[in-house]
């Protein structure tokens, strides 16, 4: 079989099929670079920040962009090599010039650090210091993810009442010696993997913008395809979290955290490719080797007709092990390969979705996920269910439910009624109903009080968070790597 794209004198094969065309490698890589290409010039904003402008020593011509790379995601390192590709291009064309330079985050923990560090190197020494010996275009940064919890000096102590699904929070200041940690908070707090998934993610979205913000970039690029982004919008439905979809998409306006306004927009340059597309166009340009999952992602389905993955059924997880997430990634990637056209009507459909008007006289913000909160959730989760109990009334019942007290489920209840009576009369409680200060969204109160252990979660006050940006490279295994750049990019040799 030939590829389709190429001219008709000179047809190679073809090596992927996607969207009923044959491609072979080389016009599969100019279709997937277009797209991407596509995406960064989409509106005068954008395309002012990504193209070169002349004269090159005006203020602001070469702008500051920010993409956070996971090395455990196929997107993210695929958009890194497309820009790369397009910076080099750039200097070509331009005399050394390009029109913006890359501020790389990686957020890490301990646990991935070593293995982090060597490919982050491997990457390094292959994509970036060419570029960097003739100007600094890309600066690495890597946050330790417990900086969550290390920069922040206040806590709220958060507790839910499973009367009436008020949300009590109590301040509490934090001491070097009582520092939380992410460990501790997935075990002891979370009690599913769903409820640890979704913390994760809140903690490294709050690190990037939080970066960013400080950094003064311009726009962060998200590495999230198609099928990516459909998966987000699903599972946010899923999980009561629908009215920030809006927000989630919104690459027109300017962020804001919390009550500031940022000079950066987000934006999504992959959302035109399917994630199948995002991993054969990995496999082509040998980029697996980089991720540190490299087997994992080996097996991820793809659309190539020469090296088609086939996942080992005993790779498979069991539906109720699964997190929501992985639950919503599964059936997209399922669907795919023959009905693609579901997953663009996702996007489509959530991308006409507007901002919900609110109805609460103070515009507040979720304490956990920052998303802003259009209405009251405890008031319409007490409108919709039934929380009192029904009367003891025969001595049988009254034996059931000393036995019920003895066990361990009335024990933790026991425990979890202390702890909200504890907080819910603490003088320093900041409740006040009077004032409607709503602090949790939808989701995050349904997650509080269904997967977390005695509805009880403390969590960092991210307003009170320090420099991020000083901390980043403290790091002294990874500043090797970094002094490596600097000595490349410092243009003296
Ligand atoms: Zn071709
Ligand atoms: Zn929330």
């Amino acid at each position: 079989m030939e590829c389709q794209r190429c001219p008709a004198s000179s047809r190679e094969l073809a090596t992927v099929e996607s969207r009923k065309e044959r491609f072979c490698n080389e016009c599969f890589v100019k279709f997937v670079n277009t797209k991407q290409r596509k995406q960064m010039m989409k509106d005068d904003f954008f395309r002012n920040l990504f193209k070169v402008i002349y004269p090159h020593d005006k203020e602001g011509s070469v702008a500051k962009i920010l993409l956070p790379l996971s090395l455990s995601d196929s997107g993210s390192l695929v958009m890194f090599d497309i820009v790369h590709d397009l910076l080099l291009e750039q200097m070509k064309q331009h005399n050394n010039h390009t029109g913006f330079t890359i501020d790389i985050l990686t957020i890490f923990s301990e646990e991935s650090l070593s293995v982090i560090k060597e490919r982050m190197e491997c990457l390094v020494n292959e994509k970036m210091l060419q570029l960097n010996k003739v100007k600094n275009i890309f600066n690495v940064h890597f946050i330790d993810i417990n900086e969550f919890f290390n920069s922040t000096s206040e806590l709220s102590n958060l507790i839910i009442d499973d009367e009436n699904f008020e949300i009590f929070s109590k301040l509490k200041l934090v001491n070097d010696s009582d520092r939380l940690t992410l460990r501790e908070i997935l075990s002891k707090y979370c009690l599913n993997n769903s409820s640890r998934a979704d913390l994760i993610s809140i903690i490294k979205n709050q690190l990037i913008k939080h970066f960013a913000y400080e950094n003064g970039n311009d726009a962060i690029m998200w590495g999230h395809s198609m099928t990516k982004l459909s998966e987000v919008i699903i599972s946010l439905v899923v999980k009561g979290k629908g009215s920030q979809i809006a927000t989630f998409l919104d690459s027109d306006s300017f962020d804001t955290l919390g009550n500031k306004a940022c000079k950066y927009k987000n934006i999504y340059p992959m959302k035109d490719l399917l994630s199948i597309e995002i991993e054969s166009f990995l496999q082509i340009k040998d980029l697996a080797k980089f991720l540190i999952n490299v087997e994992e992602t080996n097996i991820k389905p793809n659309c190539m007709i020469t090296k088609k993955s086939t996942p080992s059924l005993g790779q498979q997880k069991l539906v109720k092990n699964m997190t929501i997430n992985e639950i919503t990634t599964k059936y997209f990637q399922d669907i795919q390969n023959d009905y693609s056209n579901i997953i663009s009507t996702v996007l489509r459909t959530a991308d006409k979705l507007a901002q919900p008007v609110s109805n609460i006289a103070k515009p507040s913000q979720c304490q956990l996920c920052q998303s802003r909160i259009y209405t009251n959730p405890s008031n319409w989760i007490n409108r919709i269910t039934v929380t009192s109990p029904y009367p003891i009334e025969t001595c049988e019942e009254e034996f059931l439910f000393k036995q019920w007290q003895e066990s361990r489920l009335g024990k933790s209840h026991t425990h979890y009624v202390e702890l909200l009576d504890k907080i819910k009369k603490d003088p320093t409680n900041n409740h006040d109903a009077s004032d409607n200060d709503v602090k949790l969204c939808y989701g995050c109160l349904i997650l509080l009080n269904t997967s977390i252990k005695d509805k009880n979660l403390m969590w960092p006050k991210i307003d009170t968070m320090e420099s991020l940006v000083n901390k980043s490279n403290d790091n002294k295994e990874l500043n090797q790597i970094l002094n490596q750049f600097e000595i490349h990019s410092d243009g003296e040799e």
